[in-house]
């Protein structure tokens, strides 16, 4: 079965110039020119990953990525953000707000393919891997609906908070690094900072509310989950 790939770009010869490469390679592409068409089209027929260039006209793409990545319809396709060289703070907001990845412009059509099919590896093996449900208390991280809930209701948690509270969770009084909770969380060896570690974290802890502190900082070495039966 091929895969589709919506393409959300406001220039014309970018689209046309991915369109030809990734039919070349087999899949099957859509596009739209702004942000409000794209996210219209990806909620009538969701694709199998998202292109999405941030510098769009309308609504900008950081805000897509956000309106996709918490819309129940769209909040498990992937996205790959296509960003210039000089966007370093986009690229880092538009990871926090869920993108899967991201490549800068001007890209060779080969490494972005080489790319988008790492990241639909990547996406197609967590949905294989049945991992157990982690509970304390009231608190449950589900690996299967990629969800946490507290007493209940569900924690919007984006992608990246989801990987690290589950990768510290899973075990819990063992001690990660900064560059070992990046690795995690990107899989690949891109360049995330340890400050950007830092500040999901911090996010993280707001979020989980009465369990924050089950998250600690361990000094001069990075983060652990607090022992729990
Ligand atoms: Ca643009």
């Amino acid at each position: 079965m091929s895969k589709n790939i919506l393409i959300i770009e406001d220039e014309k010869d970018i689209i046309e110039m991915l369109r030809f490469n990734l039919s070349k390679e087999g899949f099957t592409v859509s596009s739209a020119l702004s942000g409000e068409e794209g996210l219209r089209l990806a909620r009538s027929n969701p694709p199998n990953l998202i292109l999405l260039d941030l510098m769009l006209p309308g609504i900008n793409g950081l805000d897509i990525c956000k309106l996709l990545k918490s819309d129940d319809k769209t909040g498990h396709i992937p996205i790959v953000m296509l960003t210039a060289k000089d966007e370093d703070i986009d690229i880092v907001t538009g990871l926090e707000v869920g993108a899967d990845d991201y490549i800068t412009k001007p890209f060779s059509p080969k490494i972005l393919i080489a790319r988008l099919r790492a990241v639909l590896r990547r996406h197609q093996l967590k949905g294989e891997e049945k991992e157990p449900s982690i509970k304390i208390g009231s608190l449950l991280i589900d690996p299967g609906k990629y969800t946490v809930t507290l007493e209940n209701k569900n924690l919007q948690l984006t992608a990246t908070e989801f990987q690290l509270v589950y990768t510290l969770a899973k075990r819990p009084g063992w001690v990660f690094s900064r560059t070992q909770l990046v690795d995690k969380i990107r899989g690949e060896d891109h360049i995330i900072s340890d400050r950007a570690v830092d500040v999901q974290i911090a996010n993280l802890r707001k979020k989980l509310g009465k369990f924050g502190d089950y998250i600690e900082t361990v000094r001069g070495a990075g983060y652990k989950f607090k022992e729990f039966s």
